[in-house]
């Protein structure tokens, strides 16, 4: 049976490039988006009662990693890139139908625009589902999954004396927890698990409309060195 399924919005996220967002919802509280519907969807009545809603799980098309050939396995970078798992053990974006699903909080409601935080989509990706997030079912107590129990321990991140101020600076600009943004965002640790980047390695990320440009001092720590606008 084939079925075809269209957006029902397009979501303007902070993020701008797949690199350095977290691997799931909620880890980054500051991280956020407005999800614009699309007709028939962008009028007030498809959004009524959605007020009283904390949370929504969007379900959404991994736009930027849709492959024609399925694959049975994938190698999550949760468990470090070099073991293969089952793809339906995973959360991994290469998935058969190229489906996410992500809980996000709700903060605002208007006519044909959802305001969210704690997101973890790219910038355009296509919703094609609106749900909300219903406690007494979706949390389950007791509930376990032992290759990805705990959220990843997070490490530490400073800044460079500048990049700071910078920061605050395209933070009042912009309107947005941009430091807070940064920090949650690099206490993920983006770079590849397998990588040792040598002190003088630089590493570079887009979030709204900011380059944001760091290293590692040591293995274990970051360093943001500059947060500059970038058209
Ligand atoms: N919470 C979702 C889920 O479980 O289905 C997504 C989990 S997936 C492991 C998270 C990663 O998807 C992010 O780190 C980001 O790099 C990637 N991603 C987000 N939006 C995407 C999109 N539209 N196309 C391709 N990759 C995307």
């Amino acid at each position: 049976m084939q079925h075809t399924v269209s957006p029902v919005g397009i979501l303007r996220s902070c993020f701008k490039e797949k690199f350095a967002i977290p691997r799931q919802p909620q880890l980054a509280p500051a991280a956020r988006g407005v999800l614009e519907l699309l007709p028939p969807f962008d009028q007030g009545d498809a959004v009524a009662g959605l007020e009283q809603v904390s949370h929504v799980w969007l379900l959404f098309l991994f736009h930027q990693a849709l492959e024609d050939k399925p694959r049975l396995k994938v190698r999550p970078p949760r468990l470090g890139g070099n073991k293969s798992m089952g793809v339906f053990a995973t959360r991994a974006t290469h998935r058969p139908n190229g489906i996410g699903q992500s809980v996000v909080r709700l903060e605002g409601v208007e006519p044909g625009r959802l305001l969210l935080s704690g997101i973890d989509l790219l910038d355009g990706t296509p919703v094609l589902d609106i749900k909300p997030y219903v406690p007494y079912a979706d949390s389950i107590a007791g509930a376990s999954n032992l290759m990805a129990n705990d959220a990843p321990e997070a490490i530490a991140v400073d800044w460079s004396e500048s990049a700071l101020p910078q920061a605050r600076d395209h933070a009042l600009r912009l309107a947005q927890p941009l430091v807070e943004l940064i920090e949650q965002c690099l206490a993920q640790d983006p770079r590849p698990a397998y990588q040792v980047p040598p002190a003088e390695r630089l590493y570079g990320v887009k979030f709204w409309d900011v380059q944001v440009r760091w290293h590692y001092p040591q293995p274990d720590r970051i360093r943001v060195l500059e947060v500059v606008r970038e058209s």
